[in-house]
């Protein structure tokens, strides 16, 4: 595996870091202490093509999985709030109505959301179904050839602010199924943004379902976890880049700071318990980055990746929130300052330990992985 990027991912990586660096780190700050969806931002992310960089051309621009994850790591090293609304639109909120959606709903839809015109959602956990998905008890109903859809989610990213949900709902016993319900539709109730510890300006709120007509399904009536097996190691590894992203952030202003921090008449650098942290740091990071990168190869190459990506993203989240931690430590005092993005790297990156599959699933899906 070459860990070289050519020039068309040099490029994808310099404009996305210009557009971080640019537009989104003057907002980040504000957007964790006044959250609100940053639309503008949105539309930005949208112009620069990054919601269609996963799909084929016509619809998108058919990128490289590697390219998109150097995107998705520039975006969270500008906010991982901002990033996470971004990557949830390029990605799942998009991924089955690409995939299955025909006629007038692909085209009245799917165009509009690669441009970010359309808001989209994956609604999969319930309050009694989390991690235990096949457990959910939201069902749908066939009814003069229409499915109602009845039941409760929450934590859906962006359902406060969109137009679209992909909702996964039981068909019978044993079956999943997916849908597209349309904001509007009589019976879709959305509850108010859950307040949370970080990514904050990512919006998230619950959903109700009462006799909701969908607009159609989506795939074939219980292809439910065959679809969402179909893109979950895109899913985790996309997690793992957001990690890194803002674990890269978190590096560097902490690496900066102990450059210009001066006690006992020496930059606090000099002091090998700090030298220790950083060098902690670094290794971890790079350690994330090649294990995203050689899941990300495997990908691009068409062989499997399933097992590389949960191993990528179980060690860049956990290594994400370990070096936002030493950075918070290098810093002390203005590392707990909310003056400083510091506090809110660490609050903002325990995110990747959940979203994507939590530690405990991934380390327990890498276990049986050995012995299959
Ligand atoms: C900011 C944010 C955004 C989100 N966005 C979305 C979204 O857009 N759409 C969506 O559908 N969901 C979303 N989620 C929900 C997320 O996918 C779930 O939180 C996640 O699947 C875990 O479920 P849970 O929180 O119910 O935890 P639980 O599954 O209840 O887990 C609780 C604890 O038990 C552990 N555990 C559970 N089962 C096992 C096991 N078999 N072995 C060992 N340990 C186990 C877990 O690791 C965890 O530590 C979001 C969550 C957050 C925080």
């Amino acid at each position: 595996m070459d860990l070289a990027l050519n020039d068309e991912q040099n490029a994808i990586q310099e404009l996305f870091h210009e557009f971080a660096a640019d537009r989104i780190r003057p907002l980040a700050a504000d957007l964790d202490e006044n959250p609100r969806f940053a639309k503008e931002l949105f539309g930005q992310a949208g112009e620069l093509g990054f919601y269609g960089m996963r799909y084929a051309e016509p619809d998108g621009t058919g990128m490289d999985m590697l390219s998109y994850l150097l995107a998705v790591e520039e975006l969270a090293w500008g906010s991982l709030g901002v990033a996470a609304t971004c990557t949830m639109q390029s990605l799942m909120g998009t991924h089955f109505v690409h995939r299955h959606s025909v006629g007038e709903v692909r085209e009245r839809l799917l165009g509009a959301a690669l441009r970010g015109e359309v808001i989209g959602t994956i609604c999969m956990t319930e309050p009694d179904a989390g991690s235990d998905l096949f457990s959910m008890t939201t069902s749908a109903v066939e009814n003069d050839g229409q499915w109602l859809i009845s039941g409760q989610k929450t934590w859906i990213t962006a359902a406060p602010i969109a137009d679209m949900f992909t909702v996964f709902a039981r068909t019978g016993d044993k079956e999943l199924s997916i849908f597209l319900v349309e904001r509007g539709t009589e019976g879709l109730t959305v509850g108010r943004p859950i307040e949370k510890m970080g990514v904050k300006c990512s919006l998230t709120s619950e959903l109700s379902f009462d006799q909701t007509p969908a607009t159609c399904m989506l795939g074939h009536q219980g292809a439910g976890m065959e679809s969402l097996r179909e893109v979950l190691a895109d899913i985790r590894l996309m997690t793992a880049a957001l990690a890194l992203g803002v674990g890269r952030a978190a590096y560097e202003d902490s690496l900066a700071y102990a450059q210009e921090r001066v006690q006992f008449g020496k930059p606090i650098h000099k002091f090998q318990s700090i030298q220790n942290h950083l060098a902690e740091m670094r290794v971890q990071l790079e350690a994330a980055r090649r294990l995203i990168y050689w899941a990300a190869w495997r990908s691009d190459q068409g062989m499997p990746s399933a097992d590389e990506s949960s191993m990528a993203k179980l060690f860049a989240s956990e290594a994400a929130v370990d070096v936002c931690d030493r950075a918070t430590r290098i810093m002390a005092s203005y590392g707990y300052a909310s003056e400083y993005p510091t506090e809110r790297y660490l609050r903002d990156a325990r995110f990747t330990l959940v979203g994507g599959g939590t530690s405990e699933i991934l380390r327990m899906n890498i276990a049986r992985s050995l012995t299959r």
